[in-house]
């Protein structure tokens, strides 16, 4: 069983996905980052780099599925594989379902959904030629049991575990496993606007008794990629205080 050596992390600019992709890096796997911001890659490039890891930085929109397919391929080029794909873009359009805005339903399964289609798409060639890979979709505790002003996200991060059942089915028998993370309360910018208040109420709820760190993710996720993770296909890890279990 091969260690995993190149990884494509999606939204690596920010929050979650630069915690996975600074830990992939200290670890020694050398990271494509992507996100739509140049400027933020670039800053998430250099600190990795500073930190004697290796990083490239790959400006796409994740629902756009040329551009994804063009970033893998320059990706494998670059570092010989992809091994380990993390789609971790992700973004939120919260309003009671009334207030919904169709635009707003669309955006969210697009990225959130359509992104992590998009992914898997590209990555798998490369792959199935490797015979080998690791793939880990980031979903949500709101895609397990719902949360109201979350129609679109909740759908798109439950559609999520079902993309990641199916597609672990159809590529097991190629040596690629298929998982996802459901991730809590973290603490990043998606958070940030919530009000005091509803965040006091939020913690009450999380048996833990606090909010989660983007690193306690990363771990998370790295684990998915080492040899001891072999055996574990199509599976969602909650990670998320005890907030659902
Ligand atoms: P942040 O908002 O902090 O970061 C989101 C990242 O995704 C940024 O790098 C952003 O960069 C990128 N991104 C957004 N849209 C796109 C797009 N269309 N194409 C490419 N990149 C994009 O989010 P978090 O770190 O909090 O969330 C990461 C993941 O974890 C998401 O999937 C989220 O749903 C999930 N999650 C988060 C939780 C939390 O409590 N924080 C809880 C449960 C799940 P840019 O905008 O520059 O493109």
């Amino acid at each position: 069983m091969p260690k995993v050596k190149t990884a494509f992390i999606t939204g690596a600019s920010r929050g979650i996905g630069r915690a996975i992709a600074k830990k992939f890096a200290e670890s020694g796997i050398k990271v494509t980052c992507t996100s739509r911001t140049v400027k933020d890659l670039e800053k998430i490039v250099s600190e990795i780099e500073e930190n004697d890891g290796t990083a490239l930085a790959a400006p796409i929109d994740v629902s756009e599925m040329t551009a994804f397919e063009e970033a893998v391929k320059k990706s494998a080029e670059k570092f010989g594989s992809v091994d380990v794909l993390v789609n971790n873009a992700g973004i939120v359009k919260d309003n009671l379902l009334l207030r919904m805005k169709e635009g707003d339903w669309d955006s969210v399964i697009d990225v959130n959904l359509k992104g992590c289609f998009n992914g898997i798409k590209a990555v798998t060639p490369h792959m199935m030629k490797n015979r080998f890979g690791r793939i880990i979709n980031i979903t949500s505790v709101s895609g397990m049991m719902g949360n109201p002003g979350q129609a679109n996200y909740s759908a798109a991060k439950a559609g999520i575990i079902g993309l990641t059942k199916t597609v672990a089915r159809e590529l097991a028998s190629r040596n690629i496993t298929v998982n996802a993370i459901a991730p809590g309360y973290i603490d990043t910018d998606m958070t940030t606007d919530l009000s005091d208040k509803m965040r006091e109420e939020m913690i009450k709820q999380i048996p833990l008794g606090r909010t989660g760190k983007t690193e306690e993710i990363a771990a998370t996720a790295l684990f998915l990629t080492s040899d001891e993770a072999a055996y574990i296909t199509g599976q969602t890890i909650a990670v998320n205080g005890g907030l659902y279990m």
